[in-house]
């Protein structure tokens, strides 16, 4: 009768031991994985050949196969991309979010996730300065957050201009202009590209990649019909935030819908010190941000901000006989999917275990780091800070492109400390991201103290 709760017993805490080993390493192992995906693979191949096992043997093994290709991501080492960690009541809470496998839909189905996510809506709103009034939804990162809100953007600006793309589709609809920043996120023009709203015209930005305004401006003046204006909070490599209240100004004159992508940069608004940087982020129309990263989330957790209830649910709401509509709508009316996991509850415990101003502390503690960091590392000789480090993001050079490539390849090679290589402003860059709690001040010295060195061992 129905599953033994003892047929979980062993092998959940076999995968408890298993996961508090891993985390165990965290303080002293390399970064860097051991073993690239080419190696690991034939072992995970051929077990999934062999007869069945147990639980825990599946699990032991799994473990076993797959470990020593992890990468240190959770470390407060670890300075790449912008990925985050994990706190530790998120990390249980997404435990339970499989143990209790709900199917987060439906607010009749699965009543005790959806309140949690409903109440973590409600914080979110008031603790990023957004409208007490607008919806939100549980995505799996920003990119389907920014696909989200800009498919509620296109059914009202074509709604606006007399057409129904929700019955009608895109053929032979008025023609929806799409402006972006130069440097936009990629996952915007992926964005585009689903909505079937073809690549943006591209608006110049300045030297910290912040679009310009008077460009807006220009842009918006060029053109008419349906329009949507794309900006950012938090460019990947400077940190910089579009100024958003110029925009959102120049917008509004034209009728434009204004859409911000702020995965790692919208948590600005949840200090008082750091929310000059997003002046005006409540008067746009959309929000995509990613918990995942700046508020340390396990995967997956985006999420979808919507000023116009009625523009989201025409985008993404759905009716059908087998399903207990609740009068109040429903999370599967908010969001691209159905069947979904309980991908807030994490976050309610992020939220719970921080306060309100432990989210403002966390954000904030991100900026000293990296200014900590930048300070140090514009004093190491040959070393060219690239950037005004406003936010999280530090982005440095060494000499040309082969020297500065030759730098990272030090750094990641040697271990204590990740960080990104990636091209700038035609330049190739060495890029960190401060976006994990457990850094310390300590973290950051390694971090200056790998850049030394590599600096050292690549000079001529
Ligand atoms: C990370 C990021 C995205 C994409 O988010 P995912 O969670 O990876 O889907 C979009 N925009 C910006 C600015 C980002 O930093």
């Amino acid at each position: 009768m129905g599953p033994d709760a003892d047929a979980y017993s062993p092998v959940l805490d076999l995968a408890a031991v298993r996961a508090r080993a891993w985390l165990g390493t965290l303080a002293t192992r390399p970064v860097p994985p051991g073993a690239d995906a080419d190696a690991l693979l034939p072992a995970l191949r051929s077990a999934l050949g062999q007869q069945p096992c147990t639980p825990e043997h599946a699990v032991a093994e799994l473990v076993d196969l797959v470990e020593p290709g992890l990468m240190a991501v959770p470390s407060s080492r670890f300075f790449g991309w912008v990925m985050g960690g994990t706190l530790p009541a998120a990390l249980a809470a997404d435990w339970l979010v499989s143990a209790w496998d709900q199917n987060a839909g439906l607010r009749y189905a699965t009543p005790g996730v959806v309140a949690a996510e409903e109440a973590v809506a409600g914080c979110l709103l008031d603790l990023l300065g957004l409208p007490a009034g607008a919806e939100v939804g549980f995505v799996t990162g920003a990119t389907m957050a920014n696909t989200t809100c800009l498919a509620a953007a296109r059914h009202a600006v074509l709604a606006r201009a007399g057409w129904d793309v929700e019955r009608d589709g895109l053929q032979g609809a008025p023609r929806v202009r799409v402006l972006v920043g130069a440097e936009r996120h990629t996952a915007i023009d992926l964005s585009l590209r689903y909505l079937g709203l073809g690549a943006g015209e591209v608006v110049a930005a300045d030297a910290q990649g912040r679009l310009r305004a008077d460009a807006l401006e220009q842009a918006l003046g060029a053109g008419d019909g349906p329009t949507i204006v794309c900006l950012q909070a938090g460019n990947l490599h400077s940190g910089a935030f579009d100024p958003i209240a110029a925009a959102v100004s120049a917008a509004r004159r034209h009728g434009a819908w204004v859409h911000v992508d702020g995965a790692f940069g919208l948590w600005a608004a949840a200090s008082q010190r750091l929310r000059p940087l997003v002046s005006g982020l409540g008067t746009a129309d959309s929000w995509a941000t990613d918990a995942h990263k700046t508020l340390n989330t396990p995967y997956d957790c985006g999420i979808a901000v919507v000023a116009d209830p009625a523009a989201l649910h025409a985008a993404m709401g759905i009716s059908a006989s087998y399903l207990v509509a609740d009068a109040v709508g429903d999370p599967l009316d908010r969001t691209p999917e159905l069947s979904r996991r309980a991908r807030g509850v994490p976050l309610w415990a992020a939220l719970r275990t921080l306060g309100r101003d432990g989210v403002a502390g966390l954000v904030e503690g991100f900026v000293d780091a990296a200014q900590q960091f930048a300070h140090a590392a514009a004093a190491i000789e040959e070393v060219e800070m690239l950037n005004d480090v406003v936010y999280t993001q530090v982005c440095v050079a060494v000499g040309d492109d082969e020297r500065t490539r030759a730098v990272v390849r030090h750094v990641l090679e040697a271990g204590q400390v990740w960080m990104s290589g990636s091209r700038w402003a035609g330049r190739q860059v060495m890029r960190m991201s401060v976006s994990n709690w457990s850094t310390g001040p300590a973290d950051i010295e390694l971090a200056v103290e790998a850049l030394r060195a590599a600096v050292a061992a690549t000079r001529a």
